[in-house]
């Protein structure tokens, strides 16, 4: 039997002992979707959040891709979607590629009211939700199974709660996975991004998505996000690199390109935070323990798209922990469930995970990562460049100005849209 906590603290005056069904740790878009699915079967459900209130602080850039809202298992109110969003632009060295169509299209939302939407989701069907409560302990068996887990309020007060099942959706920094002692080390695994909702800014492209890729972002991107047509979400991305991401930041306003459209621009907020690149556990599910969202990297790569996402895979957690709640299901079940619902999502995004590590290798890494991106051609193609050692870039702005090759490129993405919802609508009946 391992022990992660102090048994002494069981018998201290003023802890308070419950007993749930599901346990939710976490009050993110995972763990709310998921609360909300669970408590939606019936079962006894309970949100703990370690911050004092739901949707706060925001770390994240907020933009949504429409072609995923039809995995969504509810309907997502026209109100929340506060900025349409036609496709994206993507800038490396001289270099600039515009993709539009359903597959780049999306909206900007603000994540703060999002995530208090999906709590009032969660509640409406039944869960409780315990802000300003952290999960600090863990009592579990060898076989992972929890019988009890100690959760501090930040008053000090401790709660012991005797859950059936967890859901762990803590995030990137996950304290279950901690706990657990299964995950790799945090710090590898996570791209830091300094960023800022600001306003006063002149936007080149507002109803497109900027990417930035270039050394300012050393092994990840920067991006300008609109909000409106004078506010936007700006972000730089550092991932295995001795680069402060602030210094990072700095360079990347020096651009002349991003000078141009901030050079007025007031930071409204700081939205910084870590997004998660790599696996840091093998498995999504130990003993009675499902991880969901970005504990569970279930995010689509290379933008680390996770918003979505989490959820999805936060509605499938929730079913199943009810289940099993109920004695009826299995935790082990979860990998084929997600599988059935977004596999072909979340494998394109394990293959590109894959090159994406291969290409931070190579000296051609911005503009071959400028391929990968824009999806303009195949990984095949991007892997064969890999072999290069000459500079590619004159095969590369050779490949995103032609404009059959667009053309195409844009065809078979019509096509991979097709396939998903015919996927989703096959998958939902079987
Ligand atoms: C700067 C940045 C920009 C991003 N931009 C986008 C974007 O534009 N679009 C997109 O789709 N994705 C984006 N992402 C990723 C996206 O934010 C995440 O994928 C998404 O929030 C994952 O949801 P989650 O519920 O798994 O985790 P989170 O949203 O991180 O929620 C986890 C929750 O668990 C709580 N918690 C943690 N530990 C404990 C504990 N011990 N006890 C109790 N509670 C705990 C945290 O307080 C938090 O509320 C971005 C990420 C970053 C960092």
């Amino acid at each position: 039997m391992i022990k992660y906590f102090n048994e002494n603290l069981l018998h201290m005056s003023g802890m308070h002992k419950i007993k749930c069904d599901v346990l939710v740790v976490g009050a993110g878009p995972a763990g709310l979707s998921a609360a909300r699915a669970a408590a939606k079967e019936g079962v006894k459900t309970l949100v703990i959040e370690e911050h004092p209130e739901i949707g706060k602080p925001v770390q994240c850039a907020e933009g949504i891709g429409e072609y995923l809202l039809q995995f969504l298992p509810f309907r997502v109110h026209r109100d929340l979607l506060r900025w349409k969003i036609e496709g994206m632009v993507f800038w490396a060295r001289d270099m600039m590629v515009k993709r539009e169509g359903k597959l780049w299209s999306g909206y900007t939302i603000d994540r703060e009211k999002w995530d208090k939407w999906l709590a009032s989701l969660a509640v409406k069907e039944g869960a409780a939700i315990k802000t300003a409560s952290r999960l600090i302990y863990m009592d579990f068996q060898d076989d992972f199974v929890v019988k009890k887990v100690i959760v501090e309020g930040k008053d000090g007060n401790r709660l012991e709660i005797d859950p059936k099942v967890i859901i762990a959706a803590d995030g990137v920094n996950s304290t279950v996975i901690d706990l657990l002692g299964v995950g790799e080390s945090y710090i590898e695994n996570v791209v830091k991004v300094k960023s800022f909702e600001v306003k006063n800014v002149r936007l080149l492209h507002p109803y497109h998505e900027q990417i930035f890729i270039g050394d300012f972002a050393p092994n990840a991107y920067a991006y300008i996000f609109p909000i409106s047509r004078d506010r936007a979400n700006v972000g730089v991305g550092v991932y295995k690199s001795g680069k402060k991401p602030e210094d990072a930041y700095q360079e990347f306003l020096e651009l002349p390109i991003v000078k141009e459209q901030l050079k007025r621009a007031i930071n409204v907020i700081e939205k910084s935070g870590d997004a998660p690149l790599g696996y840091r556990t093998k498995r999504w599910f130990y003993g009675n323990i499902l991880l969901v969202g970005d504990a569970a990297n279930q995010n689509l790569k290379p933008f680390v798209e996770g918003i979505l996402p989490s959820m999805i895979c936060g509605n499938i957690a929730g079913k199943l922990s009810a289940d099993v709640a109920k004695g009826k299901g299995d935790t082990s079940d979860y990998p084929f469930l997600v599988n059935k619902s977004i596999r072909p999502l979340l494998r394109s995004s394990d293959k590109v995970l894959n090159i994406l590590h291969e290409i931070l290798r190579n000296e051609n890494k911005d503009i071959l990562n400028l391929l990968l991106g824009t999806n303009i051609c195949s990984l095949r193609t991007i892997r064969k460049m890999l072999n290069e050692r000459n500079d590619v870039s004159i095969r590369v702005s050779s490949f995103i100005n032609n404009r059959y090759r667009l053309w195409a490129t844009h065809q078979i993405e019509k096509l991979y849209l097709a396939y998903l919802f015919f996927w989703r609508i096959i998958r939902s009946v079987l």
